[in-house]
């Protein structure tokens, strides 16, 4: 780990690794997440699924 990376992570400027979906079929959001590769920080958001009904 190198101390130039901390500091990016310090003003927020993590480095993302690969994204998560959690896809629930019941529901209508997908849940991502996220994890900073240096410091181990998560992020989470949810989608909104498209609209299927035809
Ligand atoms: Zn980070």
């Amino acid at each position: 780990m190198t101390t130039i990376g901390l500091i990016l992570c310090r003003i927020g400027l993590h480095r993302w690794g690969r994204k998560r979906g959690y896809d629930e079929y019941s529901s209508n959001v997908i849940e991502w997440e996220q994890r900073c590769e240096r410091c181990g920080k998560k992020k989470r958001w949810v989608e909104v699924k498209r609209d299927r009904r035809r």
